[in-house]
Order: C-alpha cells, then sequence, then structure tokens
C-alpha cells in the first residue's frame, strides 16, 4: 500500500490496485495517442446475414488497436479513452476513411455486399463539421452514401435534440443510421418513433437472456420495431438454435459469432468467396 498527502492534508490511501490501474490507463492512453498519430488503428468487419436472402449483405466495421507492447486493447477501453482525450474525431475519421478505402479497393456489391455499418460516437456526431467531414471522405473514394450506414448508442449525456438536426442533415444526403445496443439504456420508444433510424439493433446480452429464459420480451420488441416499419438486426447470435428461431421472429438480419467474428479486411474478403 501507498500513502499520499491529500492537498487538505489528510491521508489518502492508495492501493496498489488503484496505482496498477492508473498506471494501466496512463499506457491505453499512450498506445491510442501513438496509434492515431502513426494511423494504425485497424478495421476489422464482422458480417451481417440477411434472413431473406440467406445470405451475407452487409458487414460491421469494428476498431482494433494492436499495441506493439500492450497488445490488442479492447474497444470499449480505448474508444473511452479516445472520448476522454477529444481524440474521437481523429480517431472516427481514420476509420471512416479505412472503411471507404477498403471499399473503393474490392469489388464488394459482387460479393453481395450493400452496406458496411460504421459505429459513431454521439460526440463525434456532435461536431457541426461532421456532415461535412464524412462527405469529403466518402467523396475522396466515390463511395455512395447509401454504402455506410452510422450506428449510435443511445447515451443521456448527449444533446439529442442537436442530434436530430446533424442527423437530419445526414439522413438527406442519403446516409442511413442504425440505433445500436438497443435494449441496455433506457430502450426509448420515442427515440425510434423519432429519429430517423431505418434500423434497431438489440445488444447480444438482451439476446442471450432471452435465449437463456431470463426474459420473454425479446419477440415482442422485434414486432414492435418491424410494425413501426423499421429493421431489426439481432447481435449476438451464436448457436444455429439462435439463428433459426430469430428467422421465425422475422428479424431481418443476424450478427453474431455463429456466422462469424470480426475478421481482418483479408480473412473477410475470403469468408465472402467461400460462403456465397
Ligand atoms: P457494438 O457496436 O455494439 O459492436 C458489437 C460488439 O459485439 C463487437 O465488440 C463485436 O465483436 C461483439 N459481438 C458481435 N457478435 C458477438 C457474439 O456472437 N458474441 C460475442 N461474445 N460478441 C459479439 P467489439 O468489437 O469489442 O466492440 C465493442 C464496442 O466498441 C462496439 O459495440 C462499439 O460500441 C465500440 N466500437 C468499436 N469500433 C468502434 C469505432 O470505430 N467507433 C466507435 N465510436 N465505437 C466503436
Ligand atoms: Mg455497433
Ligand atoms: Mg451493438
Ligand atoms: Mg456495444
Amino acid at each position: 500500500e501507498r500513502a499520499e498527502l491529500s492537498g487538505s492534508g489528510t491521508v489518502v490511501k492508495v492501493t496498489n490496485e488503484d496505482f496498477q490501474r492508473h498506471r494501466h490507463i496512463l499506457a491505453v492512453e499512450d498506445a491510442l495517442n501513438n496509434a492515431i498519430y502513426q494511423n494504425r488503428i485497424d478495421v476489422y468487419y464482422q458480417p451481417i446475414y440477411h434472413t431473406k436472402t440467406h445470405t451475407i449483405t452487409g458487414a460491421e466495421a469494428l476498431a482494433r488497436l494492436n499495441d506493439p507492447k500492450l497488445g490488442f486493447i479492447s474497444p470499449e477501453e480505448f474508444i473511452s479513452a479516445a472520448e476522454r482525450m477529444g481524440l474521437i474525431h481523429k480517431l472516427g475519421a481514420q476509420v471512416l476513411e479505412k472503411v471507404c478505402q477498403f471499399i473503393a479497393t474490392h469489388d464488394l456489391k459482387t460479393l453481395g455486399i450493400q452496406y458496411i455499418n460504421v459505429n459513431v460516437s454521439p460526440l463525434q456526431c456532435l461536431d457541426e463539421h461532421f456532415p461535412q467531414l464524412f462527405k469529403n471522405i466518402l467523396n475522396a473514394y466515390h463511395v455512395p452514401s447509401a454504402m455506410i450506414h452510422l450506428e449510435i448508442t443511445e447515451s443521456t449525456h448527449i444533446d439529442m435534440g442537436l442530434l436530430k438536426n446533424i442527423m437530419g442533415e445526414l439522413s438527406a444526403m442519403g446516409v442511413a443510421f442504425n440505433l445500436d445496443d438497443y435494449g441496455t439504456g433506457y430502450s426509448n420508444i420515442s427515440l425510434i418513433s423519432q429519429y430517423p433510424f431505418s434500423t434497431i439493433k438489440v445488444d447480444l446480452s438482451l439476446t442471450w437472456s432471452y435465449f437463456k429464459g431470463e426474459n420473454t420480451i425479446l419477440p415482442h420488441i422485434v414486432k414492435m420495431i418491424r410494425e413501426m416499419g423499421k429493421n431489426v438486426t439481432v447481435e449476438g447470435v451464436e448457436t444455429e438454435k439462435m439463428a433459426k428461431e430469430l428467422k421465425q421472429m422475422n428479424v431481418n438480419d443476424l450478427q453474431g459469432y455463429y456466422f462469424a467474428k470480426p475478421l481482418p479486411p483479408e480473412a473477410f474478403l475470403s469468408y465472402l468467396k467461400t460462403s456465397s
């Protein structure tokens, strides 16, 4: 145990765990800073299966940080670090650029891919320059806006009214929005009806608790979203049994380890070639 003197003169105990945790946070921040500066954030692709055609028609782009010293750092850790450090705008732009580069250099359309989902932090979206930046990156690679779907997670920390304006601007450019991680936060129904979301993504925790028999609400949520005229993607599909039952529930798209884990670009391309 280490002891420290706080400003007021009282002794604040800093345990070894506190010390190690803090050291790890600093190491992650340093790794992230270097990776962004050196444009070393990788993008993996997780296939998304369309139940109507029984084929892979899309994918989700997921950021990866493989540090020379620390190895792979979990996205949850480095995304929140990027938000905290004001680096999320740069990170987001690098991810979007890599996705566009990937689309531009491979004929994904002939491999059946109609869209790539790109996660955006609400913070990143709230920047007034975001729509223009988005447009510039897509134009530079001649990627049509309909090819990119933006995924946003509901957040209580942000000004949803302002977000609505920016979403409106991007929607007018032909960009579709997904509401991510549905079932973890407030799972607001008004959010679905008042914002231009075309797809609602059910969080894997809700999927898993349903298949463990811990909730019976999943089919009702799916039915409700479908009746509102929106698409449903269910995340965390890990078994054939889950896939079958979700198809019967009229879920539009399925994502999960049963189909594939997030794959590096080359492995994703081979997956598409062998699965089609
Ligand atoms: P998300 O957007 O909800 O992404 C889905 C997460 O679930 C991914 O985790 C994916 O690997 C995982 N997953 C999908 N299917 C399964 C399954 O069947 N089993 C299990 N165990 N996991 C599954 P990942 O890649 O660790 O990403 C975590 C979160 O980090 C993402 O959640 C997203 O919120 C954030 N993230 C990732 N890349 C980016 C990015 O480029 N920008 C931003 N702003 N956030 C990102
Ligand atoms: Mg997502
Ligand atoms: Mg999600
Ligand atoms: Mg998530």
